[in-house]
């Protein structure tokens, strides 16, 4: 047993060894308080939530010796940032820096920035929803591998495959990847396949879209002709192919995005699909052009179109039956019930007797399920031709205005044409999700439309 005077002093030094152990967790509590007010108080400090006034002071903090870590923790900062709204000034909009780094992208390779490269190249990124620094610098003609299974190499296309005009439509499009998608189709197409380019450019700001970029493409109309037309007022994707489409002559209609890039034996597989049934309305695989570092990444072979009751596209994965007839041939064209849109080869004729686009949409969105309820209840066919591989770069956001409205609203508008004038009563599971295109019914005149149908004989929804 313990005497009374021996537990009392044990009873002590517990209790110091307590106070100790507080001592300890206050001072580290109020040091780590500390460290993140000072970080935070630098964030803050620097941003003050607002990056387009500070950007160029911001350079500066990290020329003045910022370590890795401070750098990286500045890198994570600016990302998120690029997912707000940012503006630039007149004169950034309108410089051009394109400047090609010998090896940069060559065979479709991703590119490593430095530090100090990926932090200036965020700076700008939210341009044009890209890496503009990265493309930049990644040579208009560089090269990139041969996507093609090697089936689809030896196929020999019949001699007699149409023309086609291509018809690229653009807004506010980056210099540089304006003019890979253009070299691209003229360097991987047969010459004699093409007849002509035609671009829209719809209504941009940008200096550099207009001499400069007119004085590349008249070097390259030596090779194929180019014509450029230039509308007078923002008219939107719908209305801007629309025109294209009216300024062609070839047998068939190519529509391809404004920052694309085509590889090796992509149009020729597209081409013998009309030539097959002028109703066919092929799409290639469409690949995915990183949106940071340009790396050119093979698209999935095993997915096609589909949608959701939002009226959202989405890609699926063919069904298990459809997986399994095309073990023996992986060549063969995937049916597919919707196209992605920005990439699809039309019969001309067949694009202007099935009612082109719906002119009543406006700027972006909706027109690709409208098209393809179109072609799929009135004849024709939508399909994704896997020997063709034509790259995309996918955004995570538009980087486009929405002129006198918001995007949520323009959206809902053509969707709720889509709905009105091809769903039938599916168009109820449509309007639950999307109640304020729902409201939009009064205002919103669909008759030319819906008479289009009646015309076609087309076939109901379901
Ligand atoms: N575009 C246009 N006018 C617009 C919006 C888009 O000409 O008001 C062009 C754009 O430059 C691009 C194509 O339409 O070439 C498709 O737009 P985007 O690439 O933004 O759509 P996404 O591929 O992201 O669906
Ligand atoms: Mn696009």
């Amino acid at each position: 047993m313990l005497s009374g005077a021996r537990a009392k002093k044990r009873l002590k030094k517990r209790i110091l060894l307590l106070l100790i152990l507080l001592g300890f967790l206050l001072a580290w509590s109020v040091l780590t308080f500390l460290i993140l007010y000072i970080q935070d108080t630098v964030v803050i400090g620097h941003y003050n939530g607002n990056l387009p006034k500070d950007k160029h002071n911001f350079t500066q903090v990290i020329g003045d010796g910022m370590d890795g870590h401070d750098a990286l923790d500045v890198i994570t900062m600016m990302r998120g940032l690029i997912d707000h709204q940012v503006y630039f000034s007149i004169e950034e909009l309108d410089t051009n820096n394109y400047s090609p780094i010998d090896g940069w992208g060559e065979k479709g390779r991703s590119v490593t920035m430095n530090m100090t490269e990926e932090i200036e190249s965020l700076k700008t990124f939210g341009i044009n929803q890209f890496n503009l620094f990265v493309s930049d610098r990644v040579f208009v003609r560089r090269s990139l591998p041969d996507m093609r299974r090697r089936e689809c190499r030896s196929i020999q296309y019949r001699v007699d495959l149409p023309s086609t005009s291509i018809i690229i439509v653009f807004h506010n499009e980056a210099f540089s990847t304006l003019l890979r998608s253009v070299n691209s189709i003229i360097s991987r197409s047969p010459s004699h396949l093409l007849k002509e380019i035609i671009i829209v450019d719809d209504f941009s700001k940008r200096a550099f879209l207009r001499s400069p970029l007119e004085d590349e493409l008249a070097v390259l109309s030596t090779r194929v002709p180019i014509k450029v037309i230039r509308s007078k007022e923002r008219i939107g994707l719908i209305r801007a192919r629309m025109i294209g489409a009216n300024h062609a002559s070839g047998d068939v209609l190519t529509f391809l995005d404004s920052h694309i890039e085509c590889t090796e034996g992509w149009l020729e597989p597209m081409l013998a699909r009309i030539k097959e049934d002028r109703k066919n309305v092929p799409c290639p695989i469409i690949d995915v052009i990183n949106d940071n570092t340009f790396a050119y990444q093979k698209g999935i072979e095993q997915f096609r179109g589909g949608f959701n009751w939002n009226l959202q596209f989405r890609w699926y994965s063919m069904p298990s039956d459809m997986i399994h007839a095309r073990v023996g041939d992986h060549t063969q064209p995937i049916q597919s019930p919707t196209m992605a849109g920005g990439l699809f080869s039309m019969d001309r004729r067949y694009f202007e007797e099935l009612g082109a686009y719906d002119p009543g949409m406006d700027i972006w969105g909706g027109e690709n399920l409208e098209m393809s309820f179109r072609i799929w209840q009135c004849g024709g066919r939508v399909e994704i031709v896997p020997c063709s591989h034509v790259g995309h770069i996918f955004r995570k956001s538009s980087p486009h205005d929405f002129p006198g409205r918001t995007s949520g609203s323009i959206l809902n508008a053509n969707l709720m044409r889509v709905a009105e004038v091809w769903m039938d009563e599916w168009k109820w599971l449509f309007y639950k999700t999307a109640p304020q295109a729902l409201k939009m019914r009064d205002s919103i005149d669909v008759s030319e439309r819906i008479e289009l149908r009646k015309k076609l004989r087309c076939k109901s929804f379901k």
